[in-house]
């Protein structure tokens, strides 16, 4: 059995470190001076290279207070895209805003940019790009599209934690960063948590005044949330973050494995442009035929995982929005063939091997299918060697 994840595994090893952490942040009086989390707030601002940052207590606060900071609210629309975790579009939807999702591109699997001039309106407001997988979005093009319309651009970086793209890390592009520091993220606390960063002071401090409940001036427009980070998480992530380069280099050098011994199979995976550090929260596949690859996986005792089966704007919750099949096509297309494998620090050794061969039988298969398969025509790149 090689499970999906392990978080049992993280926490052997450093779970001393956490019970120590936890019992000094639980033993101080003064816990209402943030002590944890302001030491959390600098560490975790160094490490994204920006000015400012306000943890939270999830990813989910973290975009709905950017969205808010950034003036978003009701007859406002926002450009984000289907193909993500839910998360984004409910805080769009929670300030009152509206959605607008554009596809995402067949080689990065992130919002595409030359989408986006087509889906801006008068009421739009801004884009939220995600960085999905920990890979990060097309920034150059989304900064210049965002700038001359003057538009707010929000990071979706709750998946990319220490990402690179051109030498910037994920969440010092955009005018906000938003991170999740869920327990299974890169980054993860021991509940709930999450971070909104930015090099903007004055968007850091519209931040705050959302955040902060003893704030003096209450001249000000915004609606208070009760969105802080506790004491306790903070002090977990103050040790975590100290592992957080090691842990993403192991996941790399996994996600290299799996490259290097899938590389001759008919299989496509999202293709990192060479100016960019992904920082692999998830090593995804497609496959032709994924239910039979599920299966064969899970006979062989393999974990795997399907991060998104649905897109989002096809969600039954979200129908009200209006889309209908076909309007994504490329999204729609990935949901329906991609699973992701094993990756995380605490692989041992040999396992990403014993996944990559079983990876290997499923996809023996898969060219069978591939060849008998004429109806696999369209504007999809074919599947194909990576480059
Ligand atoms: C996990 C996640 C979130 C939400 O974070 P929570 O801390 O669970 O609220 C948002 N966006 C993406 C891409 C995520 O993976």
């Amino acid at each position: 059995m090689i499970p999906f994840l392990d978080l049992k595994a993280q926490t052997r090893t450093v779970g001393s470190q956490i019970d120590a952490a936890i019992a000094r942040a639980i033993r101080d009086e003064r816990s209402t001076w943030r002590r944890e989390a302001r030491a959390f707030e600098k560490r975790f601002a160094d490490y994204c290279n920006v000015a400012c940052c306000s943890a939270v207590n999830s990813g989910a606060s973290a975009l709905r207070l950017a969205l808010l900071a950034a003036g978003v609210g009701p007859g406002n629309e926002v450009i984000t895209v289907s193909m993500n975790f839910v998360a984004a579009t409910a805080a769009i939807i929670s300030c009152g805003a509206t959605p607008v999702f554009v596809d995402v591109d067949p080689v990065t699997w992130t919002m595409n940019p030359a989408l986006i001039e087509a889906a801006i309106t008068n009421k739009t407001r801004a884009i939220l790009p995600a960085h999905l997988h920990g890979l990060m979005a097309d920034m150059d093009p989304i900064m210049s599209i965002a700038r001359r319309h003057g538009l707010f651009v929000i990071e979706d970086a709750a998946q990319a934690h220490g990402a690179v793209y051109k030498s910037r890390r994920a969440g010092s592009i955009g005018d906000f960063g938003c991170f999740s520091f869920y327990p299974d993220k890169n980054l993860g606390a021991h509940g709930e948590a999450g971070a909104v960063v930015t090099d903007q002071p004055e968007l850091a401090r519209r931040v705050s005044l959302l955040l902060d409940r003893t704030q003096e001036d209450r001249s000000h427009v915004f609606a208070r949330c009760d969105d802080r980070i506790d004491e306790v998480q903070a002090a977990v992530l103050n040790v975590k973050i100290e592992h957080i380069e090691a842990w993403t280099e192991a996941r790399r050098s996994i996600a290299a494995q799996y490259d290097r011994e899938l590389s001759s199979l008919a299989l496509a995976r999202p293709r990192p442009p060479s100016h960019n550090r992904h920082v692999y929260h998830i090593y995804a596949l497609r496959l032709l035929d994924r239910d039979q690859a599920l299966a064969m996986l899970g006979r062989a005792g393999i974990g795997v995982g399907i991060h998104y089966p649905v897109p989002i704007h096809l969600q039954p919750s979200y129908v009200e929005l209006g889309y209908r099949v076909g309007d994504l096509p490329v999204s729609e297309r990935l949901a329906r063939e991609f699973l992701s494998l094993p990756i995380y620090p605490e692989l041992l050794p040999e396992q990403p091997g014993i996944v990559a061969a079983e990876v290997r039988k499923v996809a023996t298969q898969e060219t069978r299918l591939f060849q008998s398969n004429w109806a696999f025509q369209d504007k999809m790149p074919r599947y194909g060697r990576l480059a």
